[in-house]
């Protein structure tokens, strides 16, 4: 089939092209038009990652998406809702072990107020006052602003006031209505999710942007997807980064709906479209973590220039069964298996410390991490 995408004059992609490059392009084509995007953007040959950690602060939620395994009612015997002082014991476990930020985030847990949030911040500020905090996503903020009966705006600045300068997109899943209908009924909805981030941005937050992929979208939800955080990139400059994941069914309600989970090789496509349709996004992230070392790997040839995070405490993928884990020193070699030199960074992607360079092909089987 002819292609109507141009290898040689860099231009936007409208929403015909895109779907193209998603369902349509040959895969050979669309990495290394991807590829020589990112080169052309970071030509250093670096990836970055991380040192975080993803503790949750309450498994309760009230919420009850079809895609999660995580989330608990609040009668259940493993419900649970840590203290600030818990919280804080955790994450000062986390920093001596080397993390340097704390993604923070829960179910949608009524008994969690605003005063409740601006508590754990605070004991944590005071418990590890070298660690950044990178909390509360999106759909939890609109859940708070309900809950709280105030705008987004108020519970956006009071986390500004409270000394939070970022913020992580999670909950986006599928920005579109037809397939939050199915996976996410009672969350926020893509407007309200849109909405927060851009009031986030012009408070001055920098927030990342996530998608669920995997279950019952199509390709042109995850055209629409990206098409809508470009135009609020447009808008804002608000975000840091493009972070995509695959659902994992592993004893979630959404399970039975999806006949097949999805293949690395889409993971790979959704990286290369998006760092060429997200004209406007500095960062793609490849992960190790929520695919597989072999798909993070290729990712970072299709387009993506961050590897995510070397993790030191995860829950959500774990209770869908999907569990992980990987030093510093595994994700410094993967990294540099596949080519690349590795670079630490901060929460604004800024370059913390810079590793050896990539290994030269066909050696360093020694080296291998046995985790994948
Ligand atoms: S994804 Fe979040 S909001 Fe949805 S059920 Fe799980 S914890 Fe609750």
């Amino acid at each position: 089939m002819r292609t109507s995408i141009s290898t040689q004059k860099k231009h936007r992609y409208d929403r015909p092209q895109a779907l193209e490059l998603l369902s349509q392009l040959p895969m050979g084509e669309l990495m290394n038009l991807a590829h020589r995007e990112r080169m052309q953007r970071f030509p250093e040959n670096t990836v970055t990652f991380v040192v975080d950690t993803n503790p949750n602060y309450t498994n309760v939620c009230v919420t009850g998406c079809a895609f999660c395994a995580f989330y608990r009612k609040a009668t259940d015997t493993d419900a649970y809702l840590l203290s600030p002082e818990e919280l804080a014991g955790k994450i000062g476990t986390a920093a001596a072990k080397g993390a340097t930020t704390v993604l923070l985030q829960g179910g949608h847990n009524p008994k969690v107020g605003l005063a409740d949030w601006q508590a754990y911040i605070s004991t944590i500020q005071a418990a590890c006052p070298d660690i950044h905090i990178h909390p509360f996503s999106p759909a939890e903020i609109a859940f708070m602003a309900e809950r709280e009966k105030c705008s987004i705006n108020e519970v956006l600045q009071t986390l500004w006031n409270a000394g939070i300068r970022t913020v992580p997109g999670g909950g986006a899943e599928i920005l579109t209505e037809p397939v939050r209908r199915i996976i996410a009924p009672h969350k926020a909805s893509t407007q309200q999710w849109l909405d927060v981030c851009e009031a986030a941005h012009g408070i001055g937050f920098k927030t990342t942007a996530t998608m669920m992929y995997g279950h019952v979208e199509k390709d042109e939800d995850i055209v629409d997807h990206l098409l809508r955080l470009r135009e609020l990139q447009d808008r804002t400059g608000g975000f840091t980064s493009f972070i995509p994941w695959s659902f994992k069914p592993g004893k979630t309600a959404l399970a039975g709906q999806v006949e097949q989970t999805a293949h690395p090789a889409r993971y790979v496509r959704i990286i290369a479209t998006a760092r060429l349709v997200l004209d406007n996004f500095e960062h793609i992230q490849s992960s190790w973590f929520s695919e597989s070392i072999g798909a993070g790997q290729l990712g970072l040839l299709a387009g993506a220039d961050d590897f995510g995070g070397v993790l030191v405490e995860e829950h959500v993928h774990k209770e869908a069964g999907h569990d992980r884990q990987a030093t510093l020193d595994n994700v410094v070699t993967i990294i540099r298996r596949a080519g690349f030199t590795p670079a630490r960074r901060d929460s604004y992607y800024r370059v913390l410390e810079t590793f050896d360079p990539p290994m030269p092909v066909g050696t360093g089987n020694q080296e291998s991490p046995s985790i994948d």
